[in-house]
């Protein structure tokens, strides 16, 4: 310890009102880099690995922390009484926390199987999912779903005993569900909490099963919902049923039931947020007449008026034919129909004659090929021209 000791905060490369949060990212960087099971051997990280964690376990401290920020290195020079490193007690940091994040892998589990779990805590969620068809999600409708969950033991009541039994207090962690062991003794006391292995963590352990659920307190089940799909629903949303998922533990509430909503696709229909789209064929004569098309929304057929000249391609809106907001089912979406003048390329043989006196009496390509020729369009006697143009 003769060296002259860095300062905290430039250790963990934080400013002196970084947070916890920020403390803690800082420390969680530098542990996994120095940590000496990543570096087997080498001198200079273990250094550094020390170094972080000691200012670490300094700053997180509320009260280490302003005896620092007041005295420095200095307030802890004196009387900090045994263990540690440098004199330093590091049993009030949090750094099982952070190992078990950090190492999870490397103790035996991940995150949910290092944590303790005597608390009551909140039973799993179950995912599924569900088809509907376009329409039923505009409106809304009522699907079945089964899946797979479980319930508590009725034999046991969920202790997982058998009757007449009663789950014991773990001799190991002493019902505390956790143990505690000390990481290597390089620099002293950095204890590393984790889910004890005799009860798993519940802190109780079984010596007589219950016959039915064989000591895990639950039934596995097959059950059935009625899920009420809202209008307006769209693909990939989910309807969530709180309180039907998995049971709690030690008392906590039961998970929930997300049900992921599939939405089919339409032959006619597009949907995009709360709009629809579709595209409506209008023959030449009405686009250019001015008539009737029928259109299809999801209320049904509608008719709507074509305006004489229409150009291929036109917008048109249906106010309020579109899909109801989730929110408020009275406020919709619009449909948008594009209308698609088509030309005909089927035509009897007084259709075409009719065509021929239509292209006649407009005179567009009569006049395109007197125009060509020099000819005045607009001079009357061109008739013989025409005739030739279309024989070709
Ligand atoms: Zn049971
Ligand atoms: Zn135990």
């Amino acid at each position: 310890m003769a060296e002259q000791k860095r300062d905290y905060y430039e250790v963990l490369g934080v400013d002196k009102n970084a947070d916890d949060a920020a403390l803690k990212k800082a420390y969680r960087v530098l542990a996994k880099k120095y940590h000496p099971d990543m570096n087997p051997g080498d001198a200079e990280a273990e250094k550094k690995f020390k170094e972080a964690s000691e200012a670490y376990a300094v700053l997180s401290d509320p009260d280490k922390r302003r005896q620092y920020d007041q005295f420095g290195h200095a307030a802890f020079d004196q009387g900090a009484g045994g263990g540690g490193f440098g004199g330093f007690d590091f049993s009030g940091a949090d750094f099982g926390d952070i190992f078990g994040d950090i190492f999870g892998d490397f103790f035996g589990g991940g995150r949910s199987r290092g944590r303790t779990n005597n608390g009551p805590m909140k039973g799993s969620n179950i995912r599924t999912s569900v088809r509907v068809t376009f329409e039923e999600a505009v409106f809304g409708c009522e699907k079945e779903i089964e899946l797979n969950t479980k319930d508590e033991c009725k034999t046991c009541h969920g202790t997982g005993a058998k009757p007449g039994t009663s789950p014991e207090t773990c001799s190991k962690c002493g019902g505390k569900g956790q143990v505690v062991f000390t990481q290597q003794s390089f620099f002293g006391t950095v204890r590393n909490v984790q889910a004890c292995p005799d009860c798993q963590g519940t802190g109780k352990v079984i010596r007589e099963k219950c016959p039915d659920c064989h000591g895990s307190g639950y039934i596995p089940m097959r059950k059935r919902f009625a899920v009420d799909i809202p209008a307006g629903i769209d693909n990939g949303q989910c309807k969530r049923l709180t309180g039907q998922g998995e049971p709690g533990v030690n008392g906590g509430p039961r998970g929930d039931v997300l049900v992921e909503v599939i939405v089919g696709r339409h032959p006619i229909f597009q949907r995009q947020e709360y709009n629809i789209y579709s595209t409506v064929p209008v023959s030449f004569a009405v686009a250019a007449l001015g008539g009737d098309v029928i259109i299809d929304t999801v209320d049904g057929k509608v008719i709507y008026e074509v305006k004489p000249g229409t150009q291929t391609d036109t917008r048109v809106r249906l106010k309020g034919k579109g899909v109801p907001s989730l929110r408020n089912r009275e406020v919709r979406g619009d449909h948008y129909v594009t209308l698609v003048v088509q030309v005909p390329d089927k035509l009897s043989h007084d259709a075409k004659e009719l065509l021929r006196k239509f292209d006649e009496e407009t005179g567009d390509s009569l006049n395109a090929a007197k125009r060509l020729s020099g000819e005045d369009p607009d001079k009357p006697g061109g008739h013989k021209k025409k005739k030739g143009l279309f024989n070709k």
